[in-house]
């Protein structure tokens, strides 16, 4: 079969547009409509059963069997009226991706009687043959028992194909040891010891608090290309992003598409992806054109972090579902083309108590500012004593095209706060002295307040570049991947942040003890911390090189590549930190650094196996189909009897062409010894590194020659569809 680009091409301009709509529907008629939650957990279940998930769902604490069986029956009840025949319990393992297992509710008696059944156990825990999930070893082939869990703080949902509807339950993933498989277990852990922590650290301010979640709203990034025209290329198949490809001429140098009206077709695309997302109770609020072409973003209304990273993850499906509706493919990964930005997912952070207080808001009163100061400070201080986990949290093979390359923003974590905010901790640094009265106190206190204005939101100055910014009432970790699952830096953040919370609590009570008045140790403490974590905080421009100096200087890493970045996992204060705070085992922690390696390994190998493909079996042949062309051209001129200044030209294409034809033969080759070499390295660590340093290299060389080919090579010829036509046909 020939080239699949000019019938792909060819189809796009007859292609009938598709404009989706909301059946004139507002959101609310439709939000949350496959969802087991609000009105519908109080129609569907007895008195008992709701509070028994209410209390489950507040404590965090087990549901017992009794109400598990009238739980499940109020599922199925509400399952089945809306045409749902199986269940399955929905997962996320480390595969990136999520995971969902079937089940029939169908079942027969042991007399014979066939019914539909769905019962408290199979709610509550299932035993999925999934053992071809990684686990770095944590599974030992003869006890590849995995389990999942049901989690009843995230809602069960009706996921609605084309084809049926599966009531799917949120579970975790764990060994049959109770080891964790998935990102949702640490996750969990991960929340309720910052819930433990940042309680404790409320109460010095308002006693009134019994809970405090974590906040996420993630900015999703994405690229739509037509679906014929992807499909014509085996890296975007295979691998999510092109390998090979000449810049076009217009790239996003006009920036005429950030914030630009959206294009019809992706608008269309969008309303039914959102009309999906809301069935789902996804509440996404924006959705916009971003800086490269093709580029889009949405965001949704923050939530509790838990469901918010299921969300994200619901949604990621979604989009890719919807998209074949249109005929459209959506690439989430982080670099899909050279040459134009790539794609990350902004995960905005925060903490909010029970009482209703967002606590990284600047506050009304001068107290209630320093209850925001206190987290705030504390958050900063929690970064700068484990950037090297934030790093680590956000490590991969396709983030590396960002964080490592000239790529917003880097590699190096620093932590941006605005001028504003700067002042006050300078003040503070200042002011808190040895001798520091409770006059010296107020005073500070009142200075402060009238120092931070009362919508500052509208008031920091937006520092695009930071991977960790602070904008006005919560924190933007921006460097997270747009493929990633968030649970994995969102672990680590509220790790992090609770251990931190947990030894100021330690600080500012030995002092009160010592007889120091609560508010003055406090802001000792507070002191204290902006000293110690002054080296974070970078106002600057973050991808500048005099950064990338004025980093290493300060001693922050700068660590490029994934497997340096992962190596962070394994030091004695991660270890501490995880364990301490009974987020994950040194076991367990073993076993992630294993599988996050092994999944950068596979994601390059698999790289430079399509790499390899395209080159040999689309490139070169397009290359030598055209020396042939040159050539018969040559020799016609040369037999009519005309001298070589006629085809000079002609003469002189073959012997580039050549040149680059060689190059990719002889780096391919090489290429391929690389990955030869590597694979027989039985340390998973050492054949990262290899597969890092060795392997990886050749992708550039490839690709220089290849994409020099294309701008020479007859168009007619050329079998993969261009940037221009990826990038801008729709
Ligand atoms: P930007 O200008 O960076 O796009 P937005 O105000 O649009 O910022 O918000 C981006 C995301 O931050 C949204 O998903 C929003 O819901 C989320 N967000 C706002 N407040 C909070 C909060 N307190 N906690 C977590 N996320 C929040
Ligand atoms: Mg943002």
């Amino acid at each position: 079969m020939s080239s699949l680009r000019f019938p792909a091409l060819q189809e796009l301009s007859s292609e009938e547009k598709k404009i989706g709509h909301y059946n004139g529907k507002k959101i609310t008629a439709i939000f949350s409509s496959n969802v087991f939650t609000g009105r519908t957990i109080r129609e569907y279940l007895s008195d008992e059963a709701y509070k028994s998930l209410m209390a489950s769902v507040k404590s965090g604490n087990k549901i017992d069997r009794k109400m598990a069986d009238q739980i499940a029956a109020g599922m199925k009840a509400w399952a089945e009226e809306r045409g749902v025949t199986h269940f399955s319990h929905w997962f996320q393992p480390l595969t990136g991706t999520t995971a969902e297992k079937h089940d029939s509710f169908f079942t027969i008696k042991s007399d014979g009687t066939a019914i539909e059944l769905f019962d408290g156990d199979a709610l509550i825990q299932q035993e999925p043959d999934a053992s071809s999930f990684p686990n770095g070893g944590i599974r030992a082939t003869f006890e590849a028992r995995g389990y999942t869990a049901w989690d009843p703080s995230s809602p069960a949902f009706i996921m609605e194909t084309g084809h049926g509807k599966t009531l799917c339950i949120p579970t975790i993933f764990i060994a049959y040891n109770g080891e964790s498989l998935d990102y949702k277990a640490p996750l969990l852990k991960s929340i309720a010891a910052l819930d433990k922590a940042a309680v404790d650290v409320c109460n010095y301010f308002d006693k009134n608090v019994t809970k405090v979640t974590a906040t996420l709203g993630w900015e999703q990034e994405y690229f739509v290309i037509d679906e014929n025209l992807a499909n014509a290329r085996p890296d975007l198949v295979m691998c999510g992003r092109t390998l090979v490809g000449h810049a076009p001429a217009k790239g996003q140098q006009l920036e005429d598409h950030y914030f630009g009206a959206i294009p019809e077709r992706v608008f269309a695309f969008m309303q039914d992806f959102e009309q999906e997302s809301y069935k789902l109770g996804i509440p996404l609020r924006t959705r916009h054109n971003e800086v490269a072409p093709g580029q889009f973003e949405c965001a949704p209304i923050f939530e509790e972090v838990n469901i918010a990273v299921d969300h994200n993850s619901l949604l990621m499906d979604v989009m890719a579902r919807v998209a074949k509706r249109h005929k459209l493919k959506v690439l989430l990964h982080e670099k899909p083309f050279a040459g134009v930005n790539g794609s990350g997912k902004h995960n905005n952070w925060s903490l909010a108590t029970d009482t209703g207080v967002n606590l990284l808001a600047p506050g009304k009163t001068p107290r209630t500012n320093l209850m925001f100061l206190t987290f705030f400070i504390n958050t900063i201080k929690a970064v700068h004593d484990y950037a090297d986990l934030m790093r680590a949290a956000i490590a991969s093979a396709s983030n590396d095209h960002r964080l490592g390359a000239n790529e917003a923003p880097p590699a190096i974590i620093s932590v941006y706060i605005g001028t504003y905010l700067s002042q006050v901790l300078d003040e503070i640094e200042e002011r808190v002295k040895d001798k520091f009265s409770e006059q010296d106190e107020v005073i500070l206190k009142l200075d402060i307040h009238k120092q931070i204005p009362e919508l500052l939101m509208d008031n920091t100055d937006r520092n695009r570049t930071s991977p960790f910014a602070f904008t006005g009432n919560k924190f933007e970790f921006r460097a997270v991947g747009s493929t990633a699952n968030c649970g994995s830096p969102m672990t680590v953040l509220n790790t992090i942040v609770a251990d931190t919370l947990k030894q100021f609590k330690k600080e500012v009570d030995a002092l009160i003890e010592k007889g120091e008045k609560k508010e003055i140790a406090i802001m000792h403490i507070l002191r204290k911390y902006i000293t110690d974590s002054k080296n974070i905080r970078f106002e600057g421009d973050n991808y500048s090189d005099e950064w990338a100096e004025e980093a290493k200087r300060r001693g922050l890493n700068n660590f490029k590549t994934t497997p340096e970045a992962l190596d962070s996992f394994l030091t004695e204060n991660a270890k501490k930190v995880f364990f301490n705070n009974g987020i994950y085992s040194e076991r367990e922690l073993e076993a992630r650094h294993e599988i996050m390696l092994e999944d950068y390994v596979k994601k390059v190998q698999i790289e430079a196996r399509i790499l390899g493909y395209i080159a040999t079996n689309h490139i070169l042949p397009a290359a030598i189909n055209y020396q042939n062309v040159l050539l018969e051209n040559v020799k016609g001129l040369k037999d009519l009897g005309l001298d070589e200044s006629t085809y000079k030209a002609q003469l002189n294409l073959l012997k580039v062409a050549s040149g680059h034809i060689q190059n990719i033969n002889d780096n391919v080759e090489a290429m391929i010894e690389a990955r030869k070499r590597a694979n027989n390295v039985a340390d998973t660590h050492k054949r990262a590194a290899l597969y890092c340093n060795d392997v990886k290299p050749y992708f550039d060389k490839i690709r220089y020659h290849a994409d020099k080919l294309e701008l020479i090579v007859d168009d007619k010829l050329w079998p993969l569809p261009k940037y221009r036509e990826l990038l801008f046909l729709r």
